[in-house]
């Protein structure tokens, strides 16, 4: 699943809440700037969360995101590290590097960053 790139600076803030140079809002891939179109590590990113939202039926990822993200909120108290450490934000991250990645990932693998 390669999803459908937008570059649009307004969409990507604004589903990000100002944050992000890119958000993944299934089947779409919203950039920030033209020049993130080359970032092929920020691409794979999105297209990790493409994965699981996909294995997910959708929805219920981003609802089980936002759950999470409340949770490790509530953990760190603080905005940043509630974010890096959503399991589904540690397996992008730690595999956003290997372009093959999505090829071999096995369905649910982002259970396995849960436990942290
Ligand atoms: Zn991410």
């Amino acid at each position: 699943m390669k999803g459908k790139i937008i570059v649009s600076k307004f969409w990507t803030r604004f589903f990000s809440a100002g944050k992000a140079q890119a958000i993944t809002i299934f089947p779409f891939i919203f950039l920030r700037e033209l020049a993130n179109r080359s970032d092929k590590v920020l691409i794979n990113h999105e297209r990790i969360h493409l994965s699981q939202a996909l294995e997910l039926l959708i929805l219920p990822f981003y609802i089980l995101y936002l759950l999470e993200f409340l949770f490790r909120f509530v953990q760190y108290r603080n905005f940043l590290q509630a974010y890096v450490h959503i399991s589904f934000e540690r397996e992008a991250f730690e595999n956003e590097e290997n372009l093959y990645y999505i090829n071999k990932r096995r369905p649910f693998s982002f259970l396995k960053y849960l436990k942290k």
